[in-house]
């Protein structure tokens, strides 16, 4: 393998140990942040997302409380639920698992949460902030990516960067977050399900964000020689194996850092929820 990693559980304990310092100087103070999770329904991918963030929380000392939804709740009653936390003294942060049931938007959730308790940054209000540059607050996955990317010590500086996704979790804000050093960005092409030439883009692509979630998309011969790959897009496979957009293994041959598909912008994006739930509680409170 020619590529080096993009290690994500180096990155993450990097992250985790900074919020560790600030957890201690806010336990001084006698504060311990407390992050509420609503999840409406049994969905069993947003289960496994909430037992990893508990033991994520918990082992940092912060405090998770899930709130569990029926499956039948309407729209009105979760903004209502979401409000009610919103004006909590004891909820620092609130996280809503998704996806929510059909016959909820998910926007209006997002839009009901208070943006000085939205540790995904998914407020239209957190996400405006974005295109300020420099967001304390953002979307979790984004960012690691971010993380990732400096990791790397690398100049982006006029490079050509190609995210492939163009969701509003993922794709969107990588897409401003790597045009937010002004003069020293990289040169972005966000490509999509309506992109005609996929194959064009990633051949002169000196960083590739592969956010889609489908193996196979890109092809590791169209990588470009020395390529940044970061592999943001996974497919669990029910063995439990993991697979990237791009094959790992022939891709690595040709990029000169790649993240690995376990491993990678995972670990990192948990840390981000994190610092997230610390910055909003300090933010709160005027630290
Ligand atoms: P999503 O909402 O399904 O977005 C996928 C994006 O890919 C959409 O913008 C879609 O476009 C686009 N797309 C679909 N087919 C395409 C094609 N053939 N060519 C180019 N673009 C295409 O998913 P997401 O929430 O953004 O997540 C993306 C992936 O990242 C998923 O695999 C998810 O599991 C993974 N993920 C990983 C982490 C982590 O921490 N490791 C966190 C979040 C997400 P349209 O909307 O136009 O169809």
């Amino acid at each position: 393998m020619a590529a080096q990693l993009m290690d994500g559980n180096v990155v993450a304990k990097r992250i985790k140990d900074e919020v560790a310092r600030d957890m201690e100087a806010l336990k001084v103070k006698g504060i311990i942040p407390s992050l509420a999770a609503v999840q409406v329904g049994d969905n069993p991918e947003s289960k496994m997302y909430v037992g990893m963030q508990k033991k994520n929380c918990e082992a940092i000392g912060l405090v998770y409380n899930l709130h569990t939804l029926p499956a039948d709740t309407s729209e009105t009653a979760l903004v209502r639920y979401i409000e009610k936390l919103n004006s909590d003294r004891s909820v620092n942060g609130i996280i809503l698992q998704m996806p929510l049931p059909q016959g909820i938007n998910p926007r209006s959730a997002q839009k009901a949460l208070s943006p000085a308790k939205d540790v995904e940054g998914m407020n239209p209000s957190n996400l405006g902030m974005l295109l300020y540059g420099n967001p304390k607050i953002g979307p979790c996955t984004a960012l690691s990516v971010m993380e990732l990317l400096r990791s790397t010590g690398e100049n982006l500086k006029g490079r050509e960067a190609v995210v492939v996704g163009h969701s509003e979790i993922v794709g969107k804000p990588v897409a401003i977050l790597l045009l937010q050093w002004l003069t020293d960005s990289p040169t972005v092409t966000v490509c999509h399900i309506a992109t005609k030439d996929l194959e064009s883009h990633i051949r002169r692509a000196d960083i590739i964000i592969s956010a889609v979630g489908k193996p196979g998309l890109i092809k590791p011969e169209w990588v470009k020689e020395g390529a940044i790959i970061v592999l943001v897009g996974i497919k669990r496979l029910p063995d439990g194996t993991a697979l990237g957009d791009v094959d790992f293994e022939p891709a690595s041959a040709k990029a000169s850092w790649i993240t690995p598909v376990k491993g990678g912008v995972g670990p990192v994006t948990t840390a981000i929820l994190l610092r997230n739930t610390v910055e909003v509680t300090k933010m709160q409170l005027g630290i």
